[in-house]
């Protein structure tokens, strides 16, 4: 019997696997289905993250917090979790392989997963041209143009990251004003290979057998269309919480969730279900950065390792 499972080992699970172990909980396994480090490890730079004064990628971040957290005896196991169900006064967690582990308490920091846009086009060509990814699939668009859709802190950094490889970046957003940064819109605005298409919605990704070849707007102000040719479309126009695993077999959740199906947590991280706790993007009114994430991974290990006595 686990004495806690961590489901996803992102920032808010391997922090919490640091801390449950560390204080004193003998059997803690995580279970994340790839690499540990989460989604920050596909940012091209992260520049926020206390104690950090260079400006790194989010891999080289994350690097040394796996080996941290497993010294103090965390185990990873790499397979997707499929479901979490109560079980009594303990939960069941079923992997993808078909095994049921039993535990006595669960936290969820299964964090989120890239929106789709809903663009005619974005899922024919996902993976032939477009991505949500400008770290993993950026290389492959060296020296051509590109285009980014979104306007958000994650779609202006990896645009301007994008700008430094690629020909031409257009950054193409619904609106004329950004919900970034104000340093991030200034550093966009100063990238000289950057045109923003801006108070446009996007028709269409177009393409043919070898992938994507540019996409179609259409102007919001006179309704105008416009082709932009490129063979890579990046789409950055925000993210879902990922709580497929925490659905029960009659269509209800595990524990209470908001409209967004964001886990609603109080300041303990405790879920409405005792032994149930949550951290980080999952949860209700999350701040959404990898050091908020972590802290809220400690702030729930501290308190299940109060709730198991
Ligand atoms: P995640 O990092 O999403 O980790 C969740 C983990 O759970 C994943 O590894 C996933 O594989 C795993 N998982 C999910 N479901 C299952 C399952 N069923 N079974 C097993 N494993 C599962 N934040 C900043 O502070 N500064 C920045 O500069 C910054 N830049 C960013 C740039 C980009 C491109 C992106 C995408 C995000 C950025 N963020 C930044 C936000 C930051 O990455 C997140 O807030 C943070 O990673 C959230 O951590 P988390 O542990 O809650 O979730
Ligand atoms: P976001 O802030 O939600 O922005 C999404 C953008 O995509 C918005 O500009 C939105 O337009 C646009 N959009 C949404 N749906 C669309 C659609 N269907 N078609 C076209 N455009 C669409 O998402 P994000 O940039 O991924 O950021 C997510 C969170 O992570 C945020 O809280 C962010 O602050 C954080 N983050 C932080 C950093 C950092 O700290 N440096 C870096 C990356 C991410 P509208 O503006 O019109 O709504």
């Amino acid at each position: 019997m686990l004495d806690l499972a961590i489901i996803g080992g992102g920032p808010a699970g391997l922090t919490a696997g640091l801390y449950a172990t560390r204080g004193g909980l003998q059997n803690v396994t995580m279970f994340e289905m790839g690499m540990p480090g989460g989604q920050i490890t596909t940012s091209s730079e992260i520049e926020n993250y206390p104690g950090q004064g260079e400006v790194m990628t989010g891999l080289d971040l994350m690097e040394n917090w796996p080996a941290q957290a497993m010294k103090f005896g965390l185990k990873h196991e790499m397979v997707k979790v499929v479901q979490v169900t109560k079980n009594g006064d303990t939960f069941n967690i079923k992997t993808e392989d078909g095994k049921i582990q039993e535990a006595r308490s669960v936290l969820l920091a299964t964090g989120s997963v890239p929106r789709k846009a809903g663009i005619p086009g974005e899922d024919k060509f996902f993976g032939r041209g477009v991505s949500t990814c400008a770290t993993c699939d950026g290389f492959f668009y060296k020296g051509k143009e590109v285009v980014v859709i979104g306007g958000g802190d994650t779609a202006l950094e990896e645009a301007v990251y994008l700008a430094k490889m690629c020909s031409k970046v257009y950054l193409v957003h619904r609106r004329d004003t950004y919900r970034a940064a104000p340093s991030t819109i200034e550093h966009m605005k100063k990238t000289q290979n950057l045109e923003e298409v801006t108070n446009v919605t996007v028709e269409e990704v177009i393409g043919d057998n070898m992938g994507v070849t540019g996409i179609i707007v259409k102007s919001k102000i006179d309704g105008t269309t416009r082709q932009i040719d490129a063979p890579g479309a990046f789409v950055f126009v925000g993210r879902d919480v990922l709580n497929e695993p925490f659905k029960q077999d009659g269509g209800s959740y595990l524990c209470d969730v908001n409209e967004q199906g964001e886990i609603i947590v109080n300041l303990k991280m405790q879920t409405s279900v005792p032994g149930v706790y949550a951290a980080g993007d999952v949860r209700i009114e999350a701040a959404k950065q990898v050091v908020c994430a972590a802290g809220d991974g400690s702030t729930a290990a501290v308190n299940i390792i109060e709730y198991l006595g």
